[in-house]
């Protein structure tokens, strides 16, 4: 449908209290004093808030794919990114995408990117089960669960993580350890929110 189209028939509002406006109102969205951190095995990851309350529909429109929230909370990402940041975004699903268009956590990590005058390089790749046949034997050992790194530009640069939520924190060990084979080092996860491994 064409933009202007859904703009008319569903009003933007703020994710979080649908107050009129885009994206989230400055109520909802996360504070800079709100920074949450967790430590993964091998990664450090900073989030923009908790996964609780009100903000969980801002996570919710992310993944359904709102820009004008992809936008905003990629305005407040862009925050914890310095300049020499080289952001590389967790890929959504082959079949999410299609259905939305667009990868919301790629237009994220852009948006943040671009804010803070630094790179975003999509390099990873989901693989789907569809996708698994015919794939060369080198793509298959270069595979890592859900994630595969096609690309040797991150060979010898240090990477951060982009992600929406961090739960067991498992995808993003996944897809740190197929940038690690890629050539990458990789410390750090930024993601909009944490949830506690119970939810
Ligand atoms: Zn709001």
């Amino acid at each position: 449908m064409h933009h202007r189209l859904i703009d008319f028939l569903f009003p933007k509002q703020c994710a979080a209290c649908r107050t009129p406006g885009s994206g989230l109102c400055e109520r909802c969205a996360p504070s800079a004093a709100a920074l949450v951190e967790r430590r993964l095995p091998t990664l450090d990851v900073v989030a923009l808030g908790e996964y609780s309350g009100a903000y969980r529909s801002a996570v919710y429109a992310l993944k359904d794919g709102r820009r004008d929230v992809a936008e905003a909370l990629g305005s407040r990402l862009a925050s914890m990114v310095r300049a020499d940041d080289i952001l590389v975004p967790v890929p959504t699903t082959a079949s999410r995408k299609r259905m939305r268009g667009f990868d919301g956590v790629d237009l994220m990590s852009c948006v943040a990117g671009i804010d803070a005058g630094a790179v975003t390089l999509a390099v990873l790749k989901c693989v789907g089960k569809e996708t698994q046949r015919g794939r060369s034997r080198v793509e298959r050992l270069a595979a890592h669960g859900r994630f595969l790194c096609p690309s040797d530009l991150v060979d010898g640069c240090t990477v951060t993580l982009v992600d929406d939520v961090c739960t067991t924190g498992a995808t993003l060990e996944d897809c740190a350890a197929v940038l690690r084979a890629a050539g990458a080092r990789v410390t750090k996860a930024f993601v909009v929110a944490i949830a506690n491994g119970k939810a």
